[in-house]
């Protein structure tokens, strides 16, 4: 399988070497050429898989330079560490499919992509005697997701950006609490989107990127993105063959549009079962009216209760914008610098229809979002966290436009992780998991640095491994 830059300017790379590129040097994304299906009898066997043997399947499809045994043994060792053998539990709350997420050791969906990522990450730099220094922005879960992948591996170092006081405190807590000395957080004087465009910044330096060696675990990395897509085959076979569907919908709470992208190479991988992708936004819904009105078009970020989505620039959308210019990447390169200097891109008639037939999306604010998990409690008594409920309630207020097939909701955080939120819905705080607990009695360790590249760049070049000890 061979990986191509949605900019077009790089040599087709292979799985590992996309893998340790993060960011194509193109400042393009990287993405499999071509994108594999697979027909009914591949499917039917598939049906009888657990998950990580499903996972073993599917990566096998997409990864044709480590061997089996060895992604076996990757595999294994990254979903070992969640609290249930089935990975991704599907449960059905008596309204709603909920695909749980968040059973692994942060709570949040990003532990799938990222304990794998950790392990891929540190076998390749060992089979390669290399050393990496991983560069970061979260909106509160993947920083803690990424650090939880590679605490204490001695050959990577972790710098994680993350916007001061606009995480919630328990994801503060995850991140800055790990005692590994390989780990480094940094709260930046600003929001989620400085922080992503000073790691952008800071990757596109080519130079900088070399000499320290850095390596990328934000949702442009495909490792995270394929890992995402083996969930959405699981609920869906899952569905055909406990339910009987035909086919199944997903609703997915977006922000950086990586885990709905996975949704859309999992619908080209499976197709036709997979049916409608709901792109599911809160106020910050640059996607939403994309997907509506056929216009992207940035404007200021506003923090809500679902922080994780509190995002305008998602890092993804590149990649869809290439299938959307039928895989033409010289378009895509223009499209991306129009974008960058006006933050506004204009879709044709064709390809707004196109893109309606792609997804269908809902923007939800926050008392809505409120009333959901109010409502799902009180009827079910299951207790959602806010950017489920966003996810949800999108699927509820496009319900009559689906047909009647089965709706699955991703679950993608623990409620616990947003107590402030579900206290405010439900009038009581949600049940902490054990591995939550006690973690406020914990030593803490981050360096508070203003939005400015050249500050943090300084701060990486004091603390970054250097290979060989150079
Ligand atoms: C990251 C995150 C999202 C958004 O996922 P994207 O891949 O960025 O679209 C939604 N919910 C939670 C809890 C998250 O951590």
């Amino acid at each position: 399988m061979e990986y191509v830059s949605t900019r077009g300017q790089i040599a087709p790379v292979s799985f590992q070497n996309a893998v340790m590129m993060g960011l194509a040097d193109d400042g393009g994304l990287l993405l499999p050429n071509p994108i594999p299906s697979v027909g009914p009898d591949t499917l039917a066997a598939w049906r009888e898989l657990d998950y990580q043997a499903l996972c073993l399947e599917i990566m096998d499809l997409f990864v044709d330079d480590i061997s089996s045994f060895t992604l076996n043994d990757i595999v294994s060792r990254s979903y070992s560490t969640f609290d249930t053998k089935e990975v991704t539990p599907l449960v059905f709350n008596g309204e709603q499919y909920i695909l749980e997420l968040f059973h692994g050791p942060t709570y949040a969906f990003k532990d799938i992509a990222l304990q794998f990522l950790g392990n891929l990450f540190s076998w390749l730099l060992e089979d390669r005697g290399e050393i990496m220094n991983i560069l970061g922005a979260t909106s509160g879960d993947t920083g803690s997701a990424a650090i939880y992948g590679v605490r204490g591996k001695d050959n990577i170092n972790i710098f994680i950006l993350h916007p001061r006081g606009r995480v919630s405190p328990i994801q503060a807590l995850q991140m800055t609490t790990v005692p590994e000395l390989n780990v480094f957080n940094i709260a930046v004087e600003g929001t989620f989107d400085d922080c992503q465009s000073i790691v952008k910044e800071i990757f596109n330096d080519l130079e900088f990127k070399s000499v320290y060696r850095l390596g990328s675990i934000n949702s442009i990395n495909w490792a995270r993105v394929l890992a995402q897509v083996v969930y959405y085959v699981y609920a869906t076979l899952k569905l055909q063959r406990d339910a009987g569907a035909e086919h199944v919908h997903f609703s997915v709470p977006t922000g950086n549009f990586g885990d709905i992208f996975a949704g859309y190479v999992a619908k080209k991988l499976i197709q036709p079962a997979i049916g409608r992708l709901i792109l599911a936004t809160n106020e910050n819904n640059i996607l939403t009216r994309f997907v509506l009105e056929g216009r992207y078009a940035i404007s200021g970020v506003v923090p809500t209760i679902s922080p994780s989505m509190d995002i305008q620039i998602a890092s993804n959308f590149e990649r869809y914008l290439y299938y959307l210019y039928d895989k033409d990447a010289e378009r895509v390169r223009q499209a991306m610098e129009e974008f960058s200097k006006t933050g506004e891109l204009v879709f044709s008639r064709e390809e707004r229809e196109q893109v309606r037939k792609d997804f269908a999306s809902a923007s939800i604010d926050q008392d809505q979002t409120l009333k959901t998990i109010r409502e799902c409690y009180k009827s079910t008594g299951y207790v959602l966290d806010p950017h489920t409920a966003v996810g949800v309630a999108a699927a509820q207020k496009l319900a009559s436009s689906l047909d009647d097939q089965p709706v699955v909701c991703l679950a993608t955080a623990h409620p616990a992780k947003f107590p402030d939120a579900v206290r405010k819905a439900i009038g009581r705080d949600p049940e902490q998991p054990e591995g939550m607990k006690g973690l406020a009695n914990l030593p803490s360790r981050c360096r508070i640095l203003p939005a400015d590249v050249d500050v943090i760049k300084e701060y990486v070049r004091e603390n970054a491994l250097k290979q060989d000890g150079k």
